[in-house]
């Protein structure tokens, strides 16, 4: 999956330009509380693009000053280090700032296809300022007004779109078999994901220990070191091992180890993740990012607390509570509560992997969804819009992986949120959807 990493001062527009990329306004499911905002990754969304480009904005490269400075400076040289292509932003406003050579000189090193981005066009007269950010010396150089979502698309026809078509092209071939291949062994494909500590490695290597898993050595697969073939009651599944978390590496710190982009990739390769989340650690902002990406991906999730066995009855019931609360808008997966380390609960993990697997690629029929959406209308009307009620028609599966289900109705643009949410809850229950999220699109019939 190409990777854009988003560069520069703080204050030059990064998350508009971010969010315009993203369309992360307009998404049926954003801003959940608590999700920082001060790195975010997601999904560039364009009607021009064929395929998935994650996108992540970093904290800005200011100087930094203290320690927690310091930790989100290296955080975002790790990602431009393992990014495909920088958006390195700059503002038309300001002009060019001392600063912005020596992160430009920070960029050079890293040898990466760059783009400068010059936001804030938009009521800017003189071209002084704009003429000096040359001397940066840059050859792809592109002006947009994020606050006015003016060059974003062009940015993403001009740019984006012939990058991929000459770089990922070979990736892509190499996908399409891996998918050919995939669909013959119906083998479902595990990340697991979770901050650094959680336990990821320790689960995997109980896993493997289990006799009932027989490991399969599978010669000749495309599948890189770092991922187990294993049979589990006569179903194939595959551990991806993010970042190569079970083979230790004393030498790396946490924030070596804890690459967000390796963990973003294993995402991409999974059908099903699961998210490993410390009993013994407030859920902290990382785990609810970490939460928020991966519920946009779209994949089959089961969410994994470990080290229970270290909780008292107290505890246990007081980190019941908070999940629920922290995690609302993961509302409808598993909850497993498991100790990787004595080997507790495991078997029962691959019951809600399978079932999540199961449910991503589902195919509902349209009777079936009408029928449910024609339930749920009856239950509760949609509103009154001019003096019109609007009106839902039918539904009908649009694709899988995650499902999405089309609604064709009248004058749909006029639902609110709330009634969008009560839909999709009543679908996510009565079609008993566990392990997946499901996405809504209306349709108007005019
Ligand atoms: P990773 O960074 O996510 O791969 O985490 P590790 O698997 O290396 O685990 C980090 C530490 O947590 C190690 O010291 C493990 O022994 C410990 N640990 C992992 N799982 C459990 C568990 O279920 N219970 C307890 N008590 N400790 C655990």
């Amino acid at each position: 999956t190409p990777i854009i990493v988003l560069i520069g001062r703080t204050n030059v527009g990064k998350s508009t330009i971010f969010n315009c990329l993203t369309k992360s306004r307009n998404a049926l499911v954003a801003n959940h509380p608590g999700v920082t905002r001060d790195r975010q990754y997601g999904y560039c969304k364009s009607e021009d693009l064929n395929r998935k480009i994650i996108l992540i904005d970093t904290a800005g490269l200011d100087i930094k000053s203290n320690e927690i400075e310091k930790k989100a400076y290296e955080q975002t040289l790790i990602a431009i280090q393992e990014s495909h292509l920088i958006l390195f932003i700059v503002d038309a406003r300001d002009g060019l700032m001392p600063q912005e050579f020596e992160i430009s000189k920070k960029i050079r090193q890293y040898e990466k296809k760059t783009i400068l981005i010059i936001n804030k066009i938009d009521g800017i007269n003189n071209t002084f300022n704009i003429n000096e950010f040359y001397s940066l010396g840059f050859n792809k150089i592109h002006k947009v007004s994020a606050s006015h979502n003016q060059g974003i698309n062009t940015l993403i026809i001009k740019y984006f779109i012939p990058w991929i078509n000459l770089e990922f092209k070979k990736e892509k071939k190499t996908i399409l078999n891996y998918q050919y291949s995939e669909i013959k062994k119906l083998e479902t494909k595990i990340a697991f994901i979770g901050r650094p500590n959680v336990g990821k490695s320790t689960l995997i290597n109980s896993i493997l220990k289990e006799e009932r898993m027989i490991t399969c050595n599978t010669p000749g697969t495309t599948l890189d070191s770092v991922s187990t073939p294993i049979k589990y009651n006569n179903n194939n599944y595959i551990l991806i091992d993010t970042a190569g978390a079970s083979r230790k590496n004393k030498n790396l710190s946490i924030i070596e180890k804890f690459s967000i982009i390796k963990t973003l990739q294993s995402i991409e390769k999974s059908n099903v993740i699961l998210l490993m989340i410390d009993a013994c650690n407030k859920i902290c902002s990382q785990d609810l990012l970490l939460s928020d990406f991966i519920l946009k991906s779209g994949k089959g999730i089961v969410i994994v607390i470990n080290k229970w066995d270290r909780l008292n009855y107290s505890e246990k019931k007081q980190f019941k509570e908070t999940i629920k609360n922290k995690l609302k808008f993961l509302f409808f997966s598993r909850i497993h509560f498991i100790s990787a380390l004595y080997q507790k609960g495991i078997f029962q993990l691959f019951k809600s992997i399978h079932e999540a697997h199961e449910d991503s690629k589902k195919t509902i029929s349209t009777s079936i969804l009408t029928k449910t959406m024609h339930m749920a209308i009856k239950k509760h009307q949609p509103p009154i819009i001019k003096g019109r009620r609007i009106k839902l028609k039918y539904a009908h599966l649009g694709s899988s992986h995650p499902p999405k289900i089309i609604i064709h109705g009248n004058q749909v643009t006029y639902l609110s949120s709330p009634y969008k949410r009560y839909l999709i809850n009543f679908f996510y229950n009565s079609l008993q959807i566990k392990g997946t999220p499901i996405k809504i699109q209306f349709k108007d019939n005019i």
